[in-house]
């Protein structure tokens, strides 16, 4: 009998995992692909995002954890040696109304005491040179970065095992029954595991493992899928920090992000689909990107993209994160709805699960 088992090896999933390692306790991280951080964690845009970008009217606990992990990042990057990019980003606005955006986004800032700089337009083109003429000012959030998902949750990995936690792969979950003392969780490799405490860190697959235990689940899915171009390492100075559109109501829409690689990506766009495993790239999705980055940038190299990919959010039917015990079976915890900026909370969140849900200090 484990004292957890956690379903996923995404960055969440593995995070949780490396914090619970350090307290004594018996744990098995199941994840069903061969190697860890292969679904959404790897399919993203990668961003530290800057707390600026996710205020709390979108979700008070995304906001909290979104700040806390941004704060932890600037370290933690350095200290695991994990390849990032600490460059910043723009917030671009290319006409009157969004100019208006521009300044309240940055008075919400201010009054959440985050870094937000503002700067014109030639100030702009000397910083980047392929700024679209369109660009009438931006803001800049200095504590914005890129770092590598994969990297990082390989390292966590190596250091979560010397802690003697179990990771097994290439085992999917299939079924989860109740019992007296816990839970007993079985696979398609045809094992059994038991455990007092079960973590659902399966991503855009939450809700099909909350079905295996609850009735009735408190959140639906609503997976949204983001596409994405690549521009190869060569085109590494076409931009130097992320650039943003200010944000519409529900996304924060399309960007242009330099990776640690040298890689630069575009995307991504952000359409809802039921299946929660179609990462299809579609003709529309790329004309999209072209037509966003486009207001943004000029002279985009768009015959050098050298690969496409999408990725599915684990969005819910709710704004915030869903985190918390299971309203039927208290032992079981739901860490749900974890779409952006879920890489940047994640080690905010492995936290808020540590103290504030299993209450281990
Ligand atoms: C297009 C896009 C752009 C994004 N951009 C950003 C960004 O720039 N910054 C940011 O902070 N966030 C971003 N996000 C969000 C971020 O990627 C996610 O919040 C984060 O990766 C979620 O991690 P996770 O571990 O919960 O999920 P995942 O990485 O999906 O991990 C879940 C794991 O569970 C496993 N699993 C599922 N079912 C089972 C089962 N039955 N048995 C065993 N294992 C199972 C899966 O194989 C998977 O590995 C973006 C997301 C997308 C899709």
């Amino acid at each position: 009998m484990q004292d957890f088992v956690i379903v996923g090896g995404g960055v969440v999933g593995t995070f949780i995992a490396f914090e619970l390692s350090k307290y004594n306790k018996t744990i098995t991280l199941i994840e069903k692909e061969k190697d860890l951080a292969t679904v959404q964690t790897r399919h993203n845009s990668a961003l530290v995002h800057s707390p600026v970008m996710v205020p709390p009217n979108k979700g008070k606990l995304k906001a909290k954890l979104a700040l806390e992990g941004n704060r932890a990042y600037q370290t933690l990057v350095e200290t695991l040696n994990i390849p990032h990019l600490k460059n910043g980003a723009y917030v671009l606005a290319v006409n009157d109304d969004e100019m208006e955006r521009l300044h309240t986004l940055q008075e919400a800032a201010i009054e959440r005491n985050l870094n937000a700089e503002r700067i014109g337009p030639d100030a702009l083109r000397q910083k980047e040179k392929n700024i679209s003429p369109d660009v009438r000012g931006g803001l800049f959030l200095k504590d914005a970065m890129t770092a590598d998902t994969y990297a990082l949750c390989q390292t966590l990995e190596q250091i979560t095992l010397s802690n003697g936690v179990t990771f097994k792969k290439a085992t999917r979950i299939r079924d989860i029954r109740v019992t007296e003392e816990g839970f007993t969780l079985s696979s398609d490799t045809d094992e059994t595991f038991r455990a007092k405490h079960v973590i659902n860190a399966a991503g855009v697959q939450a809700e099909t493992i909350a079905r295996m235990v609850e009735k009735t689940p408190r959140y639906t899915m609503k997976p949204h899928r983001g596409e994405y171009m690549v521009l190869p390492e060569s085109q590494r100075h076409f931009v130097n920090a992320t650039l943003f559109p200010v944000p519409q109501h529900d996304t924060k829409g399309i960007l242009v992000i330099p990776q640690p690689d040298g890689t630069i990506r575009l995307g991504p766009t952000s359409t809802y689909q039921t299946s929660l495993d179609d990462a299809s790239v579609t003709s529309e999705g790329l004309d999209a990107i072209r037509s966003a980055v486009d207001t943004l940038v000029s002279n985009v190299p768009y015959e050098t993209v050298e690969t496409t990919y999408a990725g599915i959010r684990s969005t819910i039917d709710q704004d915030d994160f869903y985190i918390g015990r299971s309203h039927e079976h208290p032992g079981f915890i739901h860490v749900a709805g974890i779409d952006s900026p879920g890489v940047t909370s994640a080690p905010a969140i492995a936290r808020y699960v540590r103290e504030e849900i299993l209450k281990l200090k």
